[in-house]
Formats: C-alpha cells, sequence, structure tokens
C-alpha cells in the first residue's frame, strides 16, 4: 500500500484538503483529491459517517448506461419540467447546473459501477421521469449504504485520508476574500483550527424544524420528517459571504410511512418512491386519486388539499398498496419494511370499503383492458389480473413528510461558492444538499444522490487543480 513517503514528492500535495461532511457529496468529492494524490481532512459532525446519504433507498440516477442503454435524452428536459417556476430566475445559470448533472449522470454511474465495482443493476422509474434511470443494486443493501459504505471503504485505505467523526466545524476562516480553513470543535468542546481550501458537503436543513425550516418555511412546522434533527449549516457560508438562493423551496415526499407502534412520532422513515415505481399503488378512503408516478409535488398536493387525520403531527393516512409481482421486484425493500413493522401481507378486503373497485380497474388498466383513468401508464412488475377479496397484498400507511431542502449556497458548474454579486470566494466549494438551484421546485427521485456524485467530484477535481497551482507559493 502507498504510503505518503512513498508517493513522489511532486504529486503530492503539500497541504490538505478540509471537506465538511461525509455524506455522498463529501464522500465522492475526497475520493476525488484522493486520487490526485491531494491528502484530505474529513470533518464529521455525527459520530458515524455517511449523513443522510446512507438511508437513501431508491437509488441514483443516470443515463445512458450500461444497465440503461436506451439513448436517453429526456432527463434534462424531465429535470426542467420538474424545476418548475423557479426557472424563471436565473435562467442560464440554472440551465448550465441541470446540464452539468444530467450530462455527467452516465460518468457518474460508471464512476460507481467500474471504477469502485458497486451493484447497480437494478434500474427503475420514479415519479417525474419520463424513462426508467434510477439505479439500485439487485442484493438486499439499499444503494445509498452500498454507495456509501464502498466509498468509505476505499477511501479509508488511502494513508491520505483523515476522517475525523464527531467534530462539528463551528465557523469558516478567511482572510480578505479567500477562504482559508475552518474552525471545529470535538468531543472535549475545545475549539481548534485547520487551515487549507475547503469543499462543505454538509447536506440540507429538512431535519432543523425549530430552525431554518421555522424561519424560511413556518406552514411546515408541525409536519414529520425523514431527517434527523440537526442545525442547517448554510449560515457558515453566507457569514464568508456565500449567496443562498431557493431556501423556501422544501420538498414534502408524499409517502414516509406512519409506524402503527408509534404513530405520533415526527421522525418517519421513507416509504421509498420505488414502491410506486415498480407498480404499486396509492388509496385515499378506498379510491385512487392521483397517477402513482407524477411529481412528488403534484402527489403530495394531491393528498394535502384533503383534511389531515391529525395535527400533532400533520399527517394524513393513505395506504400504498403492491401485489405479488410488485413485491417480488422491491423484495429486500419491502422485507425490511416488514421487518419493522411498517408494512403487512393482508388482502384486499382488510384494506376496507371500496379498495376491490379501485384495485380492479388498475388491474384492468395494468393488463391493458382500459386506459387509466388517471393517466398512468407504466404498471411495471403488477401482476394480478383478477383481483378478489382473498387476494393477497403487502400493504402500509403512508403520510408526507419534509424531505429535501432545494434551496442552498449558489455554486457554479465548477462547483464554486459564489458570492451575491456572483465572483467564485476563493478557496471554497461545495456540492450536494447544501447547495441550491440544481433542482429548482422540485427534486427529481434519484437526483440528489447524482447532484452528491457529480458535483462532489467536480468540487475534489477543482480544489486538487487549486491547490497543486499553490504548490510554489
Ligand atoms: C430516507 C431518505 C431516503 C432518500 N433516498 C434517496 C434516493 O433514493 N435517491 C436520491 O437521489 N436521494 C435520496 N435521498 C436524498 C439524499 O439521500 C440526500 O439529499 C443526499 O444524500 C444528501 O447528501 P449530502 O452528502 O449532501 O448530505 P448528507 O448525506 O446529509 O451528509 C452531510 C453530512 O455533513 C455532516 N455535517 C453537517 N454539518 C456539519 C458541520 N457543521 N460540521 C461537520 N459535519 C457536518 C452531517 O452530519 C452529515 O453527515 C433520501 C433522503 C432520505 C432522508
Amino acid at each position: 500500500m502507498a504510503t505518503p513517503s512513498t508517493i513522489p514528492p511532486q504529486t503530492l500535495a503539500k497541504q490538505s484538503a478540509i471537506v465538511v461532511g461525509s455524506g455522498l457529496a463529501g464522500l465522492s468529492a475526497a475520493s476525488q483529491l484522493i486520487s490526485q494524490n491531494v491528502p484530505v481532512h474529513l470533518l464529521e459532525r455525527s459520530a458515524k459517517p455517511g449523513g443522510n446519504s446512507i438511508k437513501a433507498s431508491s437509488g441514483i440516477n443516470g443515463a445512458p448506461t450500461k444497465y440503461q442503454p436506451v439513448f436517453d435524452d429526456a432527463f434534462y428536459s424531465d429535470t426542467i419540467k420538474s424545476a418548475g417556476k423557479a426557472l424563471f430566475s436565473m435562467v442560464t445559470h440554472r440551465e448550465k447546473l441541470i446540464s452539468t448533472l444530467t450530462n455527467s449522470s452516465a460518468s457518474a454511474v460508471s464512476w460507481l459501477v467500474d471504477q469502485k465495482g458497486i451493484d447497480l443493476s437494478n434500474v427503475a422509474q420514479l415519479g417525474g421521469h419520463t424513462h426508467p434511470r434510477t439505479h439500485r443494486g439487485a442484493g438486499q443493501t439499499p444503494p445509498g449504504a452500498s454507495i456509501v459504505l464502498t466509498l468509505l471503504k476505499f477511501l479509508k485505505e488511502s494513508p491520505l485520508f483523515n476522517l475525523q467523526t464527531s467534530c462539528t466545524v463551528t465557523k469558516v476562516l478567511s482572510a480578505g476574500s479567500r477562504v482559508t480553513g475552518v474552525e471545529y470543535s470535538c468531543e472535549n468542546g475545545e475549539k481548534k483550527e485547520l487551515h487549507g481550501p475547503v469543499i462543505f458537503a454538509s447536506g440540507g436543513f429538512a431535519g432543523d424544524a425549530e430552525g431554518m425550516l421555522a424561519k424560511y418555511r413556518p406552514d411546515l412546522a408541525g409536519y414529520p420528517s425523514t431527517n434527523d434533527p440537526r442545525p442547517g449549516t448554510q449560515p457558515l457560508l453566507t457569514a464568508v459571504g456565500a449567496q443562498v438562493l431557493d431556501m423556501d423551496l422544501v420538498q414534502v415526499h408524499p409517502t414516509g410511512f406512519i409506524d402503527p407502534k408509534n404513530p405520533s412520532s415526527p421522525l418517519k422513515f421513507l416509504a421509498a418512491e420505488v414502491l410506486r415505481g415498480e407498480g404499486g399503488l396509492l388509496l385515499m378512503d378506498g379510491k385512487r386519486f392521483i397517477n402513482e408516478l407524477d411529481t412528488r409535488e403534484n402527489v403530495t398536493n394531491a393528498i394535502m388539499k384533503n383534511p389531515s387525520s391529525s395535527n400533532s403531527p400533520k399527517q394524513w393516512e393513505i395506504k400504498i398498496v403492491l401485489d405479488e409481482g410488485v413485491y417480488n421486484a422491491v423484495k429486500s425493500h419491502v422485507d425490511f419494511y416488514m421487518w419493522k413493522g411498517l408494512m403487512k401481507i393482508t388482502t384486499i378486503e382488510e384494506l376496507g370499503d371500496g379498495a376491490l373497485e379501485a384495485v380492479k380497474r388498475y388491474a384492468d388498466a395494468a393488463a391493458g383492458k382500459e386506459k387509466d383513468s388517471l393517466g398512468r401508464t407504466s404498471f411495471a412488475h403488477w401482476s394480478l389480473k383478477d383481483p378478489k377479496p382473498d387476494s393477497v397484498v403487502y400493504a402500509g400507511i403512508v403520510t408526507p413528510v419534509v424531505h429535501f431542502t432545494m434551496g442552498g449556497v449558489l455554486i457554479n458548474e465548477k462547483s464554486e461558492v459564489l458570492k451575491e454579486e456572483g465572483e467564485r470566494i476563493e478557496g471554497l466549494w461545495a456540492a450536494g444538499e447544501v447547495t441550491g438551484g440544481v433542482h429548482g421546485g422540485n427534486r427529481l427521485g434519484g437526483s440528489s444522490l447524482l447532484e452528491c456524485v457529480v458535483f462532489g467530484r467536480i468540487a475534489g477535481d477543482h480544489c486538487a487543480e487549486f491547490l497543486k497551482g499553490n504548490q510554489g507559493s
């Protein structure tokens, strides 16, 4: 194994790059830096690395890839469409970010599969996508965990990688308009400083219910979330002049499980979008009410226009229903949810009044006997042709949950953090959910892991270039 002393000195950057956050964006940036012989000091606030990235369950978008070889030029237009009205401002800037995201998706997936050996061989179609392009593995391990744990394993093999957990960055240090490092404190509370260029990959603020969420979206106070409660970090960057945008654009995911054992818990487990993507349907009071493959925003709005079943937390009771065919396609997910008591095997009769009729019509549309009245055209693995009251189905109860913050610090396509006037802040890059502008008003499922890999790697490359350029100074 190479050690710093065995790496030729001309290829080894003298100073470490500082990466803040050990989710997928931070790990992608760190991997890229290490691949260029740049030492990395990664600071992570939690005791365990992985952030929200390790929880990701549906997958990562990419097109074309070896598992999605169909020429797919609609990824860019799907993203633009999903971004919606947010695109009315800073149009050119946003379009550049979106084309960087979608044009780099093939190489991002190939990097994970071909260079890191991660299995992403299953491809599903999620809401808002006109083609299947969300990749996950065929085995039991959810995609977030398999990607994060593999990247971490590779990084830990490098002597250039220094990971410190339970250490929170409290301030970004600067001299004039240049970022020079960070102040941080670990478990004993003592403040320390690290000097070097900084990549911020500190995630979003969906779990900061009492702080940033309450400030930017007070209407979402009281909603449950899929994110752990933790303060958002954009203020550390605005303190050195970073511009933020889209801070009020918060994604509410339509399906977080209501745990029958603890229905009023504010922290919900996500019911992965792939359940609907692979053929699952939604029932409200025994009726379908939306094309389940519509965007998250539209599915959520269709639920929330009805009276909630509880105000503390604010939630609705929607049934998510899979047949045997869909179950087999997402077996690892459903087995896990059943093990956690969030889904159960039941019969259509048990789903309550109206369900049999709704499931029959869905099955007829899936079999091509009639057009779906809600406009759904892909039924993926749905296989039940003649639903009966005693037909076996898999079901759980779900509700909308605060899930993802589209807003954050403004970056350009080099992942450089920009000031109000649009100039870059020297020595500072950002990637992942801490940034804003890549998704507009609505993030497509699978595009967050993608943004972490794409912009994280770009940040790593540019930071390495910066350090090597400063080598002699
Ligand atoms: C349950 C769930 C399922 C999801 N499924 C998918 C999916 O299938 N596909 C998809 O594309 N997206 C999915 N998402 C969204 C996606 O996982 C996240 O948006 C993405 O992983 C964010 O990655 P990140 O690296 O930007 O941040 P994170 O993974 O959240 O990592 C940020 C890290 O920074 C650390 N940190 C924060 N502040 C500091 C500080 N001051 N000092 C030191 N460390 C700090 C945090 O502790 C954290 O570990 C899902 C999200 C959730 C919650």
